[in-house]
């Protein structure tokens, strides 16, 4: 933990303002073991490992703690680069362009292993503060702990331990997976400064009713309630229908008869995920197996999210047909 973060921090339970009560360990002028203190009602809050831990997750309630828990090894076990993260993140935040991070104090709701926090900071952000519930917070502190300009934080997002004073917000498919995304969304903009912006992006109902019909009762009576290594193993099957049908059909077709490969079931997404490699397609059926929680949003449903924090000028985008970027400034 750079010092410099406790100017952003609030305590989560009163909004009083966090010192630093005392450090036991400093590493390259970090701090990397600490306890934290809020002025007003004296909680203290630990920093381990490098990071300051504002929930623990025994006790949070079941949900959010498996959801995390499972993220948590996927991101510890999946930790592969790939330059293709740059121009997927992108896809993701639509409209916004790099260059909008420049000199901005930014907040990620969710950062999992901190790949899109390494990103951001590498944009230009003034500070980027990635947030996670789960253990995956280690692998970002680790990721990120070079960059001057990005810090990670174990934190709740129903009960984020900060001032407001954002000047943008982003969340990339975290909010599906926590047990009230409109509430995650609103706590989140809640922390963004009047003039500041907000981008979310979100799994889709609209063309996903096939996963909500077979995959979601095998995902919440199975998969999501076996162990993660068995399940690492066994989603390798279904990666490799994936895999073989976007390499052999979606991509080819694509290239070569696009007016017969518009006709192919869910023929954009597929398309889309025939530009990444085995480990990657894997990550991703593992990603919609291994959750207890997701939801599939409607374009109804997400524009009354923006409207209920009363952003302005709002964008919403249809993201490969099957998801939702949004974009929209806080008054
Ligand atoms: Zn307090």
């Amino acid at each position: 933990m750079k010092e410099k973060l406790l100017d952003l921090l609030a305590c989560p339970s009163c909004g009083g303002d966090i010192l630093l009560a005392y450090a036991s360990k400093y590493v390259d002028k970090q701090i990397i073991e600490a306890v934290l203190t809020c002025q007003k009602c004296t909680r203290e809050y630990k920093v381990e490992r490098g990071v300051p831990r504002f929930a623990a997750l025994d006790k949070i309630e079941q949900e959010k703690a498996e959801t995390a828990e499972n993220f948590g090894w996927q991101w510890t076990h999946f930790t592969q680069e790939n330059e293709q993260y740059a121009e997927q993140f992108l896809g993701w935040l639509q409209p916004v362009k790099p260059e909008f991070f420049i000199d901005k104090i930014v907040l990620e709701g969710g950062c999992g292993k901190g790949r899109h926090t390494t990103l951001a900071a590498n944009w230009g952000a003034k500070e980027i503060i990635g947030i996670d519930l789960s253990a995956a917070v280690e692998t970002a502190f680790q990721a990120t702990k070079d960059l001057p300009n990005a810090h990670i934080v174990q934190a709740d997002i129903y009960k984020l331990p900060f001032k407001k004073v954002f000047d943008c917000a982003f969340s990339v498919g975290v909010l599906h997976h926590t047990p009230d995304p409109k509430k995650a969304f609103a706590s989140l903009a809640s922390k963004v400064k009047k003039g500041g912006a907000i981008s979310a992006w979100v799994y889709g109902e609209e063309n996903n009713e096939w996963i909500l019909n077979y995959v979601n009762p095998v995902r919440e009576g199975f998969t999501s309630k076996i162990n993660q290594p068995t399940l690492y193993h066994l989603s390798k099957l279904p990666t490799l229908g994936v895999f073989l049908a976007t390499k052999l059909i979606y991509k080819p077709l694509n290239k070569t008869a696009k007016p017969l490969a518009k006709r192919l079931f869910y023929n954009d997404y597929l398309n889309h995920l025939g530009t990444f490699g085995w480990r990657e397609q894997h990550n991703i059926v593992f990603d919609h197996l291994v959750a207890p929680t997701a939801f599939y949003i409607s374009r109804d449903e997400f524009e009354k999210w923006w409207k209920e924090i009363n952003a302005q000028e709002t964008k919403i985008i249809w993201h490969n047909q099957n998801s939702w970027c949004g974009f929209g400034k806080i008054k």
